[in-house]
């Protein structure tokens, strides 16, 4: 198995490029087919909302392996882009590297700590731009505690299914610009058991299934806006010599992922 050529540090960029922003400061340079597969799906080449599902832990070769699994997500976000994770491959490294565009050496998150970044980010980005971005996160979790201290609207809730409910509401109230939306369970049950135990092989139908109700929440109530769907996760997995599954090694199994893309274009027919 060969390692992924795009890292992660280049996606805060290309999101910005879409929603026509100016990046955050630090960030790596944008993956230019991405953004003209985004651009050339809406009639101004721009996207004004954007709902990022960040479901924890879900490898390349997890992807490949139980592709069926995945077309309730490849019906709305049929774009699919191979993706490298940051070393080491452990969520709060990797989301800082997503939402910042740089290097842990840059960022600082370099271990599994949760301190508040202090590094600009996409959110930074997008508060200057006048937008309005908003986490929903499991409660104390990477994407829950170092995106703080920002003039923005955070959601803590108890665990997956509480952070869809709340998703599902605040996309029907159409307040937001940019929505991201953090869930975990296939990462709790593979650290359990293991990458494709019965549960962590249920918990990846809970995010296919939770990633499909967000979507026909955009057409229903976003026919306003030309939408961005996208579905970044932040590391892969891999099942340890003593049985259970583990993250943070810096292996193909860790570090290759695949991540969704879709667009749904205003409603102009109405
Ligand atoms: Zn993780």
């Amino acid at each position: 198995m060969e390692f992924n050529k795009i890292p992660l540090t280049r996606i805060a960029a290309t999101l910005a490029e879409v929603m026509g922003i100016s990046p955050p400061e630090s960030s790596e340079k944008r993956i230019d087919a991405l953004a003209e597969y985004i651009a050339k799906r809406t009639l101004t080449g721009k996207v004004d909302r954007v709902l990022v599902f960040n479901p924890d832990a879900i490898g390349q070769w997890i992807y490949e392996k139980y592709i069926e699994k995945f077309s309730p997500i490849i019906k709305y976000a049929p774009h699919v882009q191979p993706m490298l994770s940051v070393i080491p491959p452990k969520t709060p490294v990797c989301f800082a590297s997503i939402y910042s565009g740089a290097e842990p050496s840059v960022h600082k998150i370099d271990r599994y700590t949760k301190p508040v970044l202090k590094i600009d980010t996409m959110f930074d980005a997008l508060i200057r731009a006048g937008k309005k971005p908003c986490i929903i996160s499991v409660a104390n979790q990477s994407m829950d505690k170092i995106f703080k201290e920002r003039d923005m609207a955070y959601y803590s809730l108890s665990y997956d299914g509480e952070v869809i409910e709340k998703a599902l509401e605040l996309i029907e109230r159409d307040e937001y610009d940019f929505i991201a939306v953090y869930n975990q369970e296939y990462d709790d049950c593979m650290h359990r058991t293991h990458p494709q135990s019965k549960c962590s092989l249920a918990a990846l139908d809970h995010y296919a299934a939770n990633f499909e109700r967000m979507a026909k929440a955009v057409m229903q109530y976003w026919g306003e806006h030309d939408t961005l769907l996208a579905l970044i996760t932040d590391h892969g997995v891999h099942r340890e010599w003593f049985g259970l599954g583990q993250h943070g090694k810096n292996i193909p199994k860790d570090m290759n992922i695949a991540h969704f893309y879709g667009v749904i274009p205003k409603n102009i027919a109405k």
